[in-house]
């Protein structure tokens, strides 16, 4: 296994392995996940001669980023990054009051196809590996370390290419992870988990109840349009996705974000205002409105800042919590698969 998804206990036993006292397992958790390293080598506090054993054993996968892009309107930043095997991911660095944000990919592409997505016309290409999803979070706070050498991560958010709930043991070991308190160190209530409604995986989570955040895209009230945005409406449709969610609010205590994006003409109505009151009624539940992020070839048109807090206004008459998210990287392609398809197209950014 890639060093960079390993548990702390398991660098220890690896460094025993190797004929090393245990601690060794230690600075190299703290090389990866505290110092960023990308290489065995800058490990110099380990003895010469087990870091050149360690790097041909257990060689760091090379940090390759092929593109990156800072938003002029709000500095978000974006990197695309090659991966061994030639497959390429998307990850966004967001920092907003304090917060800064890790919009992570775990998934090389997607199954689901959402129509509105980028990424799911692209297809799917494989499962991310706990690693590799650290790899991107290594990749944008040493960006941004450039500017701030003490920079560090706020909150993690996996809401970039893929469904997290297809890949689930992978993302929770990134997520365990992230939370240790020798490393990342970030609290379970700020690291977000997203997914497209797959029931099963919800009542799995809720059962399970590891520590994170749950997200999950509605984008519509009624089982025609949501067919029509997303695919896997058809295996899961709403009033499953929504009991599972007041299933997961029950047993674990905890409040469900519902993602739900602004669509021009589609999805935006007064009408569908209620009918979301009415959905949602009872349960423990907070709506996030999304813009939508422009992507080409697609459709779908987002609706103006305006128009989203009209719809706000709605669903908070209709008793519903809810917040209006800011677009962010809009000049840079910011919703995710975009960089990926450019660059499958041949074109630069
Ligand atoms: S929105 Fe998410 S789940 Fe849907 S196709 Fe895109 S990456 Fe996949």
């Amino acid at each position: 296994m890639d060093l960079r998804g390993m548990y702390l206990e398991e660098l220890k036993e690896l460094a025993s392995k190797m004929g090393e006292p245990p601690y060794r397992g230690q600075q190299i958790f703290i090389w990866i996940h505290r110092r960023l390293a990308l290489a065995v080598e800058e490990m110099t506090d380990l003895p010469l001669a087990f870091r050149d054993q360690l790097s041909s054993s257990h060689p760091l996968p090379p940090l390759k980023i092929l593109e990156s892009s800072t938003s002029a309107l709000d500095n978000t930043l974006k990197l695309l990054l090659e991966l061994p095997d030639g497959e390429k991911v998307e990850c966004v660095l967001m920092e907003q009051g304090g917060r800064r944000t890790a919009c992570l990919s775990s998934q090389a592409g997607c199954p689901l196809g959402c129509r509105f997505c980028a990424t799911g016309q692209g297809g799917f290409r494989r499962n991310l590996t706990a690693g590799e999803m650290i790899l991107q979070a290594v990749a944008l706070l040493r960006k941004a370390r450039e500017g701030d050498p003490k920079a560090s991560l706020t909150n993690i958010v996996f809401m970039g290419m893929g469904e997290p709930l297809l890949n689930l043991e992978q993302v929770l070991r990134a997520c365990r992870l992230f939370q240790h308190p020798k490393g990342w160190n970030i609290s379970h209530r700020k690291i977000t988990i997203s997914t497209c409604g797959l029931v099963p995986q919800i009542i799995k989570l809720a059962e399970e109840k590891p520590p994170l955040e749950l997200a999950v895209s509605l984008h519509a009230t009624t089982d025609d349009i949501r067919s029509e945005l997303m695919p896997i409406n058809r295996q899961y449709p709403l009033k499953d996705v929504l009991e599972a969610c007041r299933y997961y609010a029950r047993v674990t205590g905890r409040r469900v974000t519902l993602e739900y994006a602004l669509i021009k003409g589609v999805n935006d109505s007064r009408k569908d205002a209620r009918r979301l009151g009415r959905l949602l009624k009872g349960m423990l539940a907070f709506v996030n409105l999304i813009p939508l992020n422009p992507v080409s070839g697609i459709p779908y048109q987002g609706v103006g800042e305006e128009k989203a807090k009209t719809f706000a206004r709605w669903l908070t008459q209709e008793g519903i919590e809810v917040a209006v998210r800011r677009s962010r990287g809009r000049d840079i392609e910011a919703a995710c698969g975009q960089l990926r398809a450019r660059r499958e197209r041949g074109e630069k950014y």
